[in-house]
């Protein structure tokens, strides 16, 4: 699904240099190398603060902490995403509120999103799913009504550009009151281990979640609140500080190929490729199908047996996983996510897929499904 071998031996002089400076400076916590990263990336995303942390699950744990979401908050997400979102919320014994999606480009349906609020909603926690913003224009002027914190996981769609009506452009993460990402390996800005951060304007929340990821520290040794411990270390700051300037022309080789599959499907009735909203770009962290008139499983075994990765992402809506089963759902309104998880392929999507792997994975798809 991903080729980080062949992106590595692009900057492997670089981040081999950088690694062997990290570790003969010794500086492995807290370093130059994290304030500089942090510094590096508020000025891409044009945000005012970058908080850097250990993982994305710790940061969108962090951000719900420092916005002071107390147990039996309910804070709505979609149904339709990585476990992460809605384990924290669990974890912190608020109420996970499981909306639906919209089946054209995966994201929250905000018509849904008008109908799950309470007067005990709090938060609203928009995905940007797959690399593409969620409708922010429509999530925020509902939040702003209902007077809730927007906190945007970006994920999967760091760098994503987001157009309001007005013409106002704002990178995925920066419009809620806090956003939070992951430097998974595999994510589009991936680091070589683990890593996350939270971005966001306000200077007071800034500091209060530079705490919550230190234990809760003010001054040294001096406890203001519980925290944990969170922390981007040294080394993945400094390879990240090396993939930062490449990002964009990241996104752009993720774009070619995307272009390259919906042409190739462009005349398959079968095959629906994934659609790009007007009002935000892109970065293609995923590129997923939905399949129809053929058995999805059947295709997926099919690909497997030609040596082509393919993945399901996500194969159980949340609201059905044992885990998440005893919160109250109204399932009746769930109806697109059951659908998507019975539907959707997503195909291998990564900075290094030439033309030769591409026709080889569409002309087998191609074949099986006209079959
Ligand atoms: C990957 C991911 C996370 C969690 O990130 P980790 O760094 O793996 O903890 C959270 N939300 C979404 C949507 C993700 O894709």
């Amino acid at each position: 699904m991903v080729d980080l071998k062949g992106q590595y031996q692009d900057i492997q002089a670089q981040v081999d240099a950088k690694i062997k400076e990290v570790i003969a400076s010794s500086s492995f916590i807290k370093g130059p190398e994290v304030q500089e990263f942090e510094k590096e990336l508020a000025n891409y995303l044009q945000v005012k603060h970058v908080i850097s942390c250990a993982n994305g699950t710790d940061a969108l744990q962090i951000a719900m902490m420092g916005l002071n979401l107390k147990p039996g908050d309910e804070v709505i997400t979609v149904d339709f995403t990585f476990a992460a979102t809605v384990e924290v919320i669990a974890l912190l014994g608020l109420t996970p509120v499981l909306i639906d999606v919209d089946p054209d480009t995966f994201n929250m349906d905000t018509n849904a999103l008008q109908k799950a609020i309470t007067p005990k909603t709090k938060a609203i926690v928009p995905v940007h799913l797959f690399g593409q913003c969620a409708n922010m224009e429509v999530i925020l002027s509902i939040a702003n009504e209902h007077n809730l914190h927007v906190i945007e996981d970006t994920a999967q769609a760091i760098g994503a550009d987001f157009t309001f009506s007005n013409g106002v452009c704002k990178k995925a993460g920066t419009m809620g009151i806090v956003g939070t990402t992951s430097f998974f390996p595999s994510k589009n800005l991936g680091a070589y281990g683990d890593g996350g951060a939270l971005f966001t304007d306000d200077d007071t929340l800034a500091k209060k979640l530079r705490s919550i990821v230190n234990h809760g520290m003010s001054k040294r040794y001096y406890y203001d609140r519980i925290g944990v411990n969170s922390r981007l270390d040294s080394l993945q700051a400094a390879v990240l500080r090396i993939k930062l300037p490449l990002l964009d022309s990241y996104a752009k080789a993720r774009q070619k190929a995307a272009d390259f599959y919906d042409k190739a499907f462009e005349n398959c009735e079968r095959i629906t490729t994934p659609k790009r909203s007007d009002f935000s770009t892109h970065v293609f962290h995923q590129y997923t199908l939905k399949i129809n008139g053929i058995n999805r499983d059947s295709l997926h075994e099919f690909l497997k047996d030609n040596s082509i990765p393919n993945a399901i992402y996500y194969p159980v809506p949340l609201h059905q996983q044992k885990a998440y089963k005893h919160f109250k759902f109204n399932k009746e309104r769930l109806g697109v996510t059951i659908d998507l998880c019975k539907t959707v392929l997503s195909l291998p999507m990564h900075t290094e897929l030439d033309t030769e792997q591409l026709n080889y994975i569409t002309n087998k798809i191609i074949a099986f499904t006209n079959k």
